[in-house]
């Protein structure tokens, strides 16, 4: 007999979240105080017409329709938009890689796979997690090791290459230099909470 194993859909500040997990990177994005839309908009989206394939020279043909999971708009804390996808872990399917890349080509939106909250007690791993696992797809082009970051100067958050702050568009002088700022005290508390929190207490 064939199995599957089913999401637990999970309530939490008035939505209904598909899984868990995606609950978890909602109390993570509050806990560091920006906000965010769940499931806001869904598109139908045309293939990639361009030179340089954006995810390994494979498309599917055809429209796709998706539905991103979390738009973080820019704002004051958090000064870029951004899309971010939470699935079970970065390996991704042809469809969902398609359907990512098309999204961050057509709306010139970042879109951004997370997947398990890093676990702040394990600060190697942490880090190890993010450069092997996170990925972003841009509106041309792709990469790896993407992880959530704060600006040291100015304490605003980003997601970026190696978790360096520098890279967050809060426009702060860093002197050239660009450190990872991927465990500072504010994130760790947030993993820390996202990881730990117990939904039934909100019902
Ligand atoms: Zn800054």
């Amino acid at each position: 007999m064939i199995t599957t194993i089913k999401p637990i859909e999970t309530n939490f500040r008035g939505h209904k979240f598909r899984s868990r997990l995606e609950a978890r990177w909602a109390v993570f994005f509050d806990c560091i105080g920006i906000n965010w839309m769940y499931e806001y908009e869904g598109f139908e989206l045309a293939p990639v017409k361009k030179e340089d394939e954006i995810y390994m020279g494979k498309q599917i043909e055809g429209q796709l329709f998706y539905l991103p999971d979390f738009l973080i708009p820019s704002q004051n804390l958090f000064p870029e938009d951004t899309y971010f996808e939470v699935k079970p872990t970065q390996n991704l399917t042809l469809e969902e890689s398609n359907k990512a890349s098309r999204l961050a080509y057509h709306s010139e939106i970042r879109c951004c796979i997370l997947s398990s909250i890093p676990n702040p007690q394990h600060r190697d791993e942490l880090f190890d997690l993010c450069r092997l696992e996170f990925q972003t797809f841009y509106p041309s082009g792709w990469d790896t090791q993407q992880c959530f970051c704060q600006c040291p100067v100015c304490g605003r958050f980003g997601f970026a290459y190696e978790g360096r702050a520098a890279r967050i568009k809060c426009g702060c002088d860093h002197n050239g230099k660009e450190k990872s700022n991927a465990t500072s005290p504010e994130l760790m508390r947030a993993y820390h909470i996202a990881r730990t929190i117990r939904f039934e207490d909100f019902k």
